[in-house]
């Protein structure tokens, strides 16, 4: 094997897998349920979900603090399991995982270099340049009650990079902040993430957040991946109903199949007896009662260019202005509720409610999905 090639094959072995990962803290039922997962070497995968979803209790399997209970997880091809916490040397930030109160912000940061028995000088260089690392060089001898949340977060940021691990696990560390502080943290660990090439494993239950920061995307729901992959995958071509509702907005309406052709393509009758034309990546066969989803993004509103697949005529009834955007609710035959959006010049003169209204979109963008 050439330099090149095994460069290669190290860069494409999973670094961390988890292999039919299964917990159950009562016995009987399980939070987290065939869990499969391989992470690459400097990747941002991010673990989204509701609440309840198994999202903790699979971090935790992670980072040693749970057992599994059944399943399997190796870091380049060994198995971890019979490490504690701190032997896999993985660096952790948690929501609820707070800084000593009682201790600076040098000793805070400095302790897992302490526990780890390094001498003063090098301590004092490492935690200096991870302090710089999230600008919070100066504030050394002030104690957690004397910053603001956001630098207390960065502390505990710091705190975990410090040893430089080589996995960093994070569990909502954002969560408790406010949404400007909120969004420029994400910008700061996105930016952290690139710099220092580490692979982060990070937990959220919000999808805007899991879109702004990852390189793919677990869509967990009562303890089961949904679906894995890049956002853009995720919220184009969402795998099922859950999912397409999860992430972004979306029209999910009930209906059955009235015709499929070999290309995927089907046509699709609603409640009120309008037939829409979608795609769908699974087989379908005529008579199914499906699922068709479309984003509100993707609904066109009046004026509607004659190569749209799909028209509908609703009347409208409700409209919530939000500055940068008019959403529009309008109610077709049948009782369904469909989302649309009005951007840009289409808000000079948007309808009123009670308006009647012909929406459009593309096949395209219709996805014929499994009824949940
Ligand atoms: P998430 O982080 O996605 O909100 P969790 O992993 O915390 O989900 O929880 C998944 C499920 O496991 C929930 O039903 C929760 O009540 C349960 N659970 C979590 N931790 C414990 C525990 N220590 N003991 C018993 N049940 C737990
Ligand atoms: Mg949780």
């Amino acid at each position: 094997m050439t330099d090149a090639q095994a460069l290669q094959a190290a860069s494409t072995e999973p670094f961390v897998e988890m292999r039919g990962v299964r917990k159950s803290y009562d016995g009987r039922t399980f939070v987290v349920d065939d869990l499969n997962l391989s992470i690459a070497r400097g990747e941002f995968l991010t673990l989204l979900g509701p609440s309840g979803s198994g999202k903790t209790t699979t971090l935790m399997m992670l980072a040693g603090f749970e057992r599994l209970t059944a399943g399997t997880i190796t870091i380049d091809g060994r198995p971890i399991e019979d490490q504690p916490p701190h032997r896999r040397n993985f660096g952790v930030v948690f929501q609820s995982y707070a800084l000593f109160p009682h201790m600076t912000v040098f000793d805070n940061v400095a302790f897992p270099l302490s526990v780890r028995g390094l001498g003063k000088p090098d301590v004092a260089t490492r935690v200096t340049r991870a302090l710089q690392m999230v600008e919070l060089a100066g504030l050394e001898s002030r104690r957690p009650g004397q910053l603001s949340g956001g630098q207390q977060q960065r502390v505990a940021l710091a705190r975990a990079l410090v040893f430089e691990p080589s996995l960093v696990l994070m569990d909502e560390p954002l969560g408790a902040l406010d949404k400007r502080l909120r969004e420029q943290m994400q910008i700061e660990i996105k930016h952290l993430h690139r710099d220092l090439g580490i692979t982060i494993v990070y937990v959220t239950h919000d999808q805007t957040e899991a879109m702004v920061l990852s390189d793919r995307v677990a869509i967990f729901h009562e303890g089961r991946i949904q679906q894995l992959g890049a956002p853009r995958e995720i919220h184009e071509n969402p795998a099922n109903g859950f999912v397409a509702r999860f992430v972004g907005e979306t029209n999910a309406l009930q209906g059955e199949v009235v015709s499929v052709d070999s290309n995927g393509a089907c046509e699709v009758r609603l409640a009120g007896g309008a037939v829409v034309r979608g795609v769908s990546s699974a087989p379908r066969s005529v008579g199914a009662r499906v699922l068709v989803a479309v984003r509100p993004e993707r609904i066109r509103v009046g004026n509607l260019d004659p190569s749209l697949e799909n028209r509908i005529r609703g009347r409208v009834a409700e409209t919530v202005y939000l500055g940068d955007r008019l959403v529009l609710r309008t109610a077709i035959d049948g009782g369904d509720l469909l989302l649309s959006n009005l951007e840009g010049e289409a808000l000079d003169a948007p309808p009123s409610v009670g308006d009647v209204v012909e929406l459009g979109w593309r096949r395209q963008n219709c996805l014929v999905l499994d009824l949940d």
